[in-house]
């Protein structure tokens, strides 16, 4: 084993919550870097080449879209905090999205005004209580209410009394950011509210790794780095503390501060298996994975009747948000159409990206064979139910790629391929370790602008201002 030199911080993970709490530190002159065991940077949110085109694994839309300045928006926060321009990030906006449930369909866009417009018209006698709703929601979201991790379907019953409602609003938020099966946690769905329904939906020009590449040139520039292709095998802990990490190469990198975007279980599995029995039980294991189909198109979805850029379906009576016990749950999901934001070339092949909830265990039991062919016949069955909530892409696919949880597992290294990790967050960063602590996922805030900001909370909690 070799040691070298001290690290001011050391961050685990080059997704977005690593990216910026990596550009953070740098800023204030740390000694900081940044550990991915992929060859890719963006974790969940990264990118990947196939048959001659480049596709993003996982954007359909950057929540919490405001305008440039909006005072105390998560986003202008994150900008000031990592230093770039709003006009940076060349956002374009959503024209409309959709929440669609057999006969109802309830249309949004980056103007709350639609929404309760919408909610008007289809749901007369829950105006009053919506209106309540949202104005209770403007209030930030307060993680230290008593209600906090209260379930969002018991508070919403205080609103709302008509559950198809509660379950259409449910549906978004859901997919967009629950770990908790059946439910989500109060402030959390004030926080989701807010970033899908109040601020909006846009997408950075170009996908997902312009802003990638944005955020790898700010390190740069801060100073930080970035090793790619480098798993951390252990933290090193010393009555208690954090004294380093040790890489899967066999080298040591001392510091007395790690931030881990690992996730809590996986954290403590790198701290040793009596910080997993001590530290970690099934309540910390998150269920909820994902699989996603994408397909490219030989004309763009407007020509084909479809303008919305999200659309969040659901065909059952209710909506079931729970790990299904097949292979997939095809009875709700997301169809994204990148094409369909504002400013993006209206000629050329299109894409539609199809989200269903899936069952890892299902998936990870499948042999090679098995598991290719449960890909065709999955997407095919979601295909089935999705195409009545948008347009059937199958006639006009040029392309198809499919991913799963395990997909999600391998690339992330998140147990179950859970891609809200646990249902039990951190919001204060905090592990039994000092000096260790969590970002992202599982500190409690999620998506891209959700994991971003996480980073910088963190590093400005934990290693600028330490307790
Ligand atoms: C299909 C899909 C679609 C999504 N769509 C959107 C969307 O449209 N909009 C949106 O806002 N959000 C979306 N998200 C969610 C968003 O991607 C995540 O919330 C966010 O990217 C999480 O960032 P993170 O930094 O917390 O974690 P991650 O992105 O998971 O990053 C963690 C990183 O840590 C690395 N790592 C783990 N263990 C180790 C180790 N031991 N050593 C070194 N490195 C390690 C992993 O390889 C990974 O790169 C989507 C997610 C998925 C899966």
């Amino acid at each position: 084993m070799s040691t070298q030199d001290k690290h001011d911080a050391v961050i685990i993970g080059a997704g977005m919550s690593g990216l910026a709490a990596g550009i953070r530190l740098a800023g204030f002159g740390q000694r900081v870097v940044v550990l991915e065991r992929h060859t890719l940077w963006g974790g969940l949110n990264s990118f990947y080449k196939r048959a001659g085109r480049r596709f993003d694994v996982g954007l359909h839309a950057l929540t919490n879209f405001v305008g440039p300045r909006t005072p105390g928006a998560p986003l202008t926060r994150v900008l000031r905090a990592l230093r770039l321009r709003h006009a940076d990030l060349g956002l374009r906006p959503q024209r409309v999205s959709r929440i669609r449930f057999p006969g109802v369909a309830l249309s949004f866009c980056n103007d709350f005004g639609l929404l309760q417009q919408e909610v008007d018209e289809r749901f007369p006698d829950q105006r009053d209580g919506f209106a309540r709703l949202a104005g209770d929601l403007s209030l930030p979201a307060d993680a230290a209410s008593p209600r906090a991790f209260e379930g969002a379907r018991t508070v919403l019953r205080e609103y709302l009394s008509d559950p198809l409602l509660v379950d259409m609003l449910l549906l978004p938020i859901c997919f967009y950011g629950s770990a908790r099966e059946d439910d989500v946690d109060w402030y959390q769905f004030n926080i989701l509210f807010q970033s899908l329904f109040v601020e909006g939906f846009a997408r950075p020009a170009g996908g997902i790794k312009p802003l990638l590449d944005l955020l790898l040139e700010r390190l740069d520039a801060t100073g930080g780095e970035l090793r790619l292709g480098c798993g951390v095998e252990r933290v090193l802990l010393d009555a208690g503390r954090v004294r380093g990490v040790l890489l899967e190469d066999g080298s040591v990198l001392s510091t007395d501060l790690v931030l881990s975007s690992a996730g809590h279980p996986e954290t403590m599995e790198l701290c040793g298996p009596t910080a997993v029995a001590d530290h970690v039980d099934e309540g910390d294991l998150g269920r909820l994975a994902f699989t996603e189909s994408i397909h490219v198109l030989d004309r763009k979805p407007v020509e084909l009747g479809h303008d919305a850029a999200v659309t969040f379906f659901n065909h059952a009576e209710r909506f079931r948000w729970r790990c299904p016990q097949e292979l997939i749950d095809p009875t709700s999901g997301v169809i994204c159409c990148p094409d369909n934001y504002v400013g993006e070339s209206e000629t050329g092949e299109g894409l539609l990206r199809l989200t269903t909830l899936a069952n890892h265990d299902r998936w990870a039991a499948l042999g090679p064979q098995a598991y290719s062919r449960a890909k065709g016949e999955c997407t095919e069955r979601a295909l089935d139910v999705a195409h009545r909530f948008a347009f059937d892409p199958r006639p006009h696919e040029v392309y198809r790629d499919t991913f799963s949880p395990t997909t999600v597992r391998r690339y992330t290294g998140r147990r179950g391929g859970a891609v809200y990790g646990s249902p039990r967050k951190r919001l204060d960063g905090r592990t039994p370790f000092d000096g260790l602590n969590l970002i992202g996922t599982d500190q409690g805030l999620l998506g891209i602008v959700g994991a971003l900001l996480s980073g910088i909370t963190i590093a400005n909690r934990h290693a600028l201002s330490p307790a």
